[in-house]
């Protein structure tokens, strides 16, 4: 199996053209970091034993190595080499079929609650009510509205990690398996995560689950596995309208960089500065 570097780790980078096979997404370390990997096992055995209750000491523990490589690039370089997700809020239809590719391609669990991306639907009502609902995800579609009073608009919001720039989910995890590829991915490493839950509840984008099986963190990947194929993430490849697109920031040539410049673009919760790469148009001002 391909192997893709992520600033001094490797990543299975399995393919999956075929929708019905799945395939290993886990992250690894490079097996040439063994020494490496013996003395961090024994630092998440130490913060098993400590039980997770002693901050001070979780905040001198090393910095992981994927976040070092990230800083060493910078600016407009650094934009170019970015993944990114374009959500043209307009044109989704909340079919639900990017919700059931994404259970597929990634393998999670098939009950509710355990999703990488879900639609929610937006019910704006005449007296200012505004309605959220999101029912399995949307991948069994929506129910009918009720009765209930005048409806000013409908629509559909597809969600999912934003592969923030400025995570706070890297940022309170005290084992550093949370970490950023250098283009830009926020991805959690399997072997490393403890399972503590701080990213779960730092996430503002209710992103994050554990795994019922692995008792790890789990996400969107933007399908990583996929990426090193030359695919997009196979929410992308099914959505039937073209809602969503995928690509590289500062690449004039792709679909993505032109959503981007002929569309007023917004992204969710601006105010926490988070610097998400799902960037959203005609966006409705009632979204959160
Ligand atoms: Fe982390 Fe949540 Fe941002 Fe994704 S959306 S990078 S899980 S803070
Ligand atoms: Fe919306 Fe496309 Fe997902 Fe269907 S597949 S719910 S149109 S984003």
């Amino acid at each position: 199996m391909k192997k893709k570097e992520v600033t001094g780790m490797t990543v299975d980078s399995g393919m999956t053209q075929d929708p019905g096979t799945t395939v290993d997404s886990g992250m690894k370390r490079d097996p040439e970091t063994t020494e490496t990997m013996e003395k961090e096992v024994d630092r998440r055995a130490f913060l098993r034993a400590c039980g997770l209750a002693a901050p001070v000491i979780l905040a001198v523990l090393k910095v992981p190595e994927g976040l070092i490589g990230q800083e060493a690039i910078e600016g407009a370089e650094r934009e170019a080499l970015l993944y990114a997700m374009g959500v043209d809020v307009q044109k989704c239809i909340g079919c639900g079929r990017c919700a059931v590719a994404c259970k597929t391609e990634n393998r999670v669990p098939p009950e509710e609650h355990f999703f990488n991306t879900w639609i929610e639907r937006y019910v704006i009502y005449s007296d200012g009510r505004v309605v959220v609902d999101s029912p399995n995800g949307g991948i069994d579609g929506f129910p009918e509205l009720p009765e209930e009073g005048e409806t000013l608009r409908t629509f559909f919001v597809p969600k999912l990690c934003n592969h923030c720039q400025n995570p706070p989910c890297v940022q309170v995890c005290p084992v550093g398996a949370t970490f950023i590829t250098e283009d830009g991915a926020v991805l959690v490493d399997e072997e490393y995560c403890i399972g503590c839950r701080y990213c779960v509840q730092a996430c503002p984008y209710g992103a994050r689950w554990i795994h019922p099986e692995k008792h790890v963190a789990a996400k969107c990947t933007f399908c990583y596995q996929r990426l090193d194929e030359g695919l997009v993430p196979a929410c992308v490849e099914v959505c039937p309208t073209g809602a969503r697109l995928f690509g590289q920031l500062g690449n004039r040539a792709n679909p993505l960089e032109r959503f981007r410049r002929f569309n007023e673009i917004q992204v969710l919760k601006a105010h926490l500065n988070t610097e998400p790469k799902v960037l959203y148009a005609n966006l409705d001002g009632e979204v959160r």
